[in-house]
């Protein structure tokens, strides 16, 4: 059984990784997949070390002795594999996983356990961070958690986001990130962050961002009135300013996607600099 093809309950799966053997085995075939591969010279032949707790892998060219976890999130650590594995597996899940749970189910301290998440996460970021938004990508500003106020100041479980998704030729959402956004930058929780950054971090730059149209007005408002308060333009211009109804904003949505397109591409590649 690869490890692509991994038991659906949390029994099964430790009873396969019962032993550290089994675990090295796939960490092996999961750290080079086509065999070993001297991380110094390139050279694909090696001596095998099994002295120690982990095999050493010594290059038969320039000599380098490689650990096993050498390279992994699990450089340096001490806890057996098959712990490691099974807190692998329990963050491969859709339910979420805290520390203090998988102390209990894994048998480590919580520091231990509180460790271990964090070093499982960091790799999932850095996988997501080479992982960017292609195709037609659509961003706006979202919040983390419901509103818990309806007052301008931030509540502290409130979070500003940005969200961008790459869409399917469906229009259905292919790929997602979702970032933090920091409130300093906000002037209140009803403030939306630039998504320029975001655009640069996620967005691979050959593709076709899309920036949802009332999101760039109103970024564009914000940005042509560098006054400290627009809250008075905006009043006035709410004042002046003709109402829209629901049918001509449909509409208008469905415009946007058809004749409008290259105007928001020009405006998107604008915000990417
Ligand atoms: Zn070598």
């Amino acid at each position: 059984m690869s490890v692509h093809e991994t038991p659906d309950s949390f029994d099964e799966f430790c009873s396969r990784f019962a032993s550290e053997e089994s675990c090295v085995e796939s960490l092996f075939r999961a750290k080079w997949p086509t065999g070993f591969v001297c991380p110094r010279c390139g050279f694909t032949a090696y001596y095998f070390i099994s002295s120690r707790r982990l095999p050493l892998y010594e290059c038969r060219s320039c000599r380098l002795q490689h650990s096993l976890i050498a390279g992994t999130i699990m450089e340096g650590s001490r806890t057996p594999l098959r712990l490691w594995f099974q807190a692998i597996y329990l963050h491969a899940r859709p339910q979420s996983i805290n520390a203090l749970q998988l102390s209990k189910i894994i048998g480590v301290t919580y520091k231990t356990a509180w460790l271990i998440c964090h070093k499982i996460r960091y790799g999932m970021s850095q996988a997501e961070s080479g992982n960017l938004l292609k195709g037609c990508v659509h961003v706006s500003d979202s919040m983390y958690c419901k509103r818990l106020t309806p007052y301008f100041d931030w509540h502290p479980q409130e979070q500003a986001l940005l969200v961008g998704s790459s869409l399917t030729s469906k229009g259905t959402i292919d790929q997602l990130k979702i970032k933090l956004q920091s409130k300093s930058q906000l002037k209140d929780k009803y403030d939306c962050p630039d998504p320029a950054t975001f655009i640069r971090q996620n967005v691979e730059p050959s593709s076709v961002p899309t920036v949802v149209q009332a999101y760039l007005d109103q970024y564009c408002y914000y940005y042509n009135r560098p006054q400290r308060s627009v809250f008075g333009l905006l009043l006035t211009d709410s004042a002046i300013g003709r109402t829209i109804t629901y049918p001509l904003l449909t509409r208008s949505r469905r415009s946007f996607r058809n004749t409008r397109s290259a105007r928001i591409i020009a405006s998107a590649s604008a915000l990417m600099g």
